[in-house]
């Protein structure tokens, strides 16, 4: 593979507005340090109100014109699909730009922009069946259309965990229903978000359909949450902040789809292969640092396995390469932030205080300059401690055990969170009572973090509102019109019968 390195001056970032490259109308700026290296990396403008209202109208007018919602489906495909390949074609470029801002792993970063791609591909297939219903079955001489309609203006509220794979899970399928956006990127990582824009310039997209602006929650994300110009909000990030949005979007009711947190439960019956399964553990508690809502942070085991897993986990875990995420050979980069690696820190310390024993890891990777964690596995994890059912979003690996089917659906159900969960067995009753029983938008059974752009993704619960991705999410972006036709019409009777 290519070699990377830390580029010597860092990037200079406009904001994207009616076509345009534009400065935040005060001038101001703000920049990202990368939290492998500690180094500036880019340059950002530092977006206000007026200019989330600017980028608001510019989406708004272009929704008006009809211009893009116009287009026939042949045509918005072409233009989506274009957009993969260009994608594709810049993937090394986005890829490193995600690996400084993010810290994440430059070959997990650079697989990212494939999956990216491939959201943009299948998007491009959604923008031809568009075709609504009709139903003549109503009465002999009523024909009722039920078309399918853009919501219009979406605004679009996007985390720093994997910026350009989630902002593909949002655009692509609201351009393809024709709507127009105005999209905020984490102020973390909001590089290839705005790269995004140059993308679909020259992608043929028109003017002013997508709008994107760099800055923070508050005011960017605050303003679009509470315009009564924009139509939807999709938000993906934390619980706290989803609540927020729900509130603040209540002027004009718009609608809100929210993808949020998860404390995710891989559940393994004595009869699995733990030499098979042990890599999807390692791999679902420490991809992405942890920095994942569909992490698997906690596993819940029979009891009579236990020990002989402990040994194993901890062994594999002890091969993951932690380190600077532009080494390709990397699998654990650095944590995001300051406030993010506090956290975790003080998670693992709840751990600890709250009688769990720490078997691996636990303390910062002081060897090197960033913001390093090592990965970390609490066991004699009881269901009511904090490191078992609060979101951590670190490397930290939770093991708890059970004796009984019906104990491992309640330690399983025991938050808050309903957003992923892991089944392990060989038998087929064991998996089936348990895809039932368990409270979460997507199961799997013998792997994890398995997805496919044709398969629904969300949570239940506080994990999430609505579902993205699948032949349905377009649904999400249109509103349905019914139009009853009457043919014959005739006077009624009801201003003179009785
Ligand atoms: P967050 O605080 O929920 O932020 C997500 C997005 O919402 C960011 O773009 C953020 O802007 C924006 N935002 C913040 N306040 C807002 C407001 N008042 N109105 C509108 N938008 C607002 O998440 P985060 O800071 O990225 O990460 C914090 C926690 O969220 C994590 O520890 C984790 O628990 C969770 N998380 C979940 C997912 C997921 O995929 N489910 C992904 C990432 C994070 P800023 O640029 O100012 O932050
Ligand atoms: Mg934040």
């Amino acid at each position: 593979m290519k070699t990377f390195r830390l580029p010597e001056k860092h990037k200079e970032y406009k904001n994207f507005i009616n076509g345009k490259w534009v400065e935040s109308s005060s001038n101001e700026t703000f920049e990202r340090i990368s939290p492998g290296h500690g180094e500036v990396v880019g340059c950002y403008p530092l977006s206000n109100q007026r200019d989330t209202e600017i980028a608001i109208l510019s989406a708004r007018n272009a929704f008006k014109s009809k211009e893009w919602s116009h287009l026939t489906g042949a045509e918005r495909e072409k233009i989506i699909r274009k957009t993969a390949s260009i994608i594709r074609e810049r993937a090394e470029e986005l890829a490193l730009i995600e690996t400084l801002e993010s810290g994440k792993p430059i070959s997990q970063a650079i697989d990212e922009m494939e999956w990216a791609a491939g959201i943009w591909d299948y998007s491009a297939t959604l923008a031809r069946h568009i075709a609504g219903e009709a139903n003549t079955n109503v009465g002999n001489d009523m024909t009722v259309m039920m078309q399918k309609v853009p919501i219009g203006v979406v605004g679009m509220i996007t985390p720093w965990n994997f910026p350009l794979l989630i902002i593909s899970q949002k655009l692509p399928i609201a351009l393809a229903a024709g709507c127009t956006a105005v999209i905020k990127p984490s102020e973390l990582t909001p590089g290839t978000t705005l790269l995004l824009g140059e993308i679909l310039q020259e992608a043929g997209l028109p003017n002013g359909v997508v709008n994107i602006l760099a800055g923070y929650g508050n005011p960017v994300g605050q303003t679009l949450a509470e315009s009564n110009d924009v139509d939807m909000i999709t938000f993906t990030g934390s619980t706290a902040v989803g609540k927020h949005i729900v509130r603040a979007s209540a002027g004009n009711l718009k609608k809100v789809t929210l993808e949020l947190g998860g404390k995710n439960p891989q559940i393994i019956f004595p009869d699995a292969d733990i030499d098979v399964l042990i890599d999807a553990v390692v791999f679902g508690i420490y991809f992405n640092m942890g920095e994942c809502c569909n992490s698997g942070s906690r596993i819940i085991i029979h009891e009579e396995v236990v020990t002989s897993f402990i040994e194993k986990v901890v062994t594999h875990a002890k091969k993951v390469k932690v380190g600077d995420p532009l080494d390709p050979k990397v699998k654990v980069g650095a944590i995001i932030n300051n406030k993010q690696f506090d956290k975790i820190m003080e998670y693992i310390a709840s751990g600890k205080a709250q009688g769990a024993t720490l078997k691996l890891g636990g303390n910062r990777i002081t060897s090197k300059k960033g913001l390093f964690i090592e990965p970390t596995i609490f066991i004699d994890v009881k269901p009511e401690m904090d490191i078992a059912c609060e979101e951590i979003f670190g490397p930290v690996l939770s093991i708890l055990t059970f004796k009984t089917n019906e104990e491992a659906i309640e330690i399983a159900n025991n938050t808050v969170y309903g957003l992923s969960a892991g089944v392990w067995t060989k038998d087929l009753d064991t998996a089936m009572i348990m895809t039932r029983n368990i409270d979460a938008g997507t199961v799997w059974v013998n792997n994890w973090m398995s997805g496919y752009p044709e398969i629904p993704f969300g949570g239940m619960k506080q994990s999430g509102l609505g579902r993205e991705l699948g032949p349905q999410s377009i649904n999400e972006f249109m509103e349905t019109k019914s139009i009853l036709i009457k043919s014959n019409p005739a006077s009624g009777n009801w201003t003179y019968g009785s």
